[in-house]
């Protein structure tokens, strides 16, 4: 089974859709038996959804930022 660290690696992906079959599956299995892990992509499905309604369109690098800061917070 994939580790909390790699699920959240690729949520991204996932959610982009840029993984393939059996990756996605590997996740989607994962977020079955982890609630930690699917809390996490609930927040970040949220996050993206939220984007393109911002003022300013965020940059591929203000995206990036979040992502870190979003890392960087599940690493504490
Ligand atoms: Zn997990």
């Amino acid at each position: 089974m994939l580790s909390c660290r790699e699920v959240v690696n690729h949520a991204d992906r996932l959610l982009e859709d840029d993984l393939s079959f059996s990756a996605r599956i590997a996740i989607k299995f994962h977020l079955l038996l982890c609630r930690h892990c699917r809390r996490y992509v609930k927040q970040l499905r949220r996050l993206v959804a939220a984007i393109p309604f911002m003022h300013n369109k965020a940059t591929d690098e203000e995206v990036h930022k979040i992502m870190d800061c979003i890392h960087s917070h599940r690493n504490l």
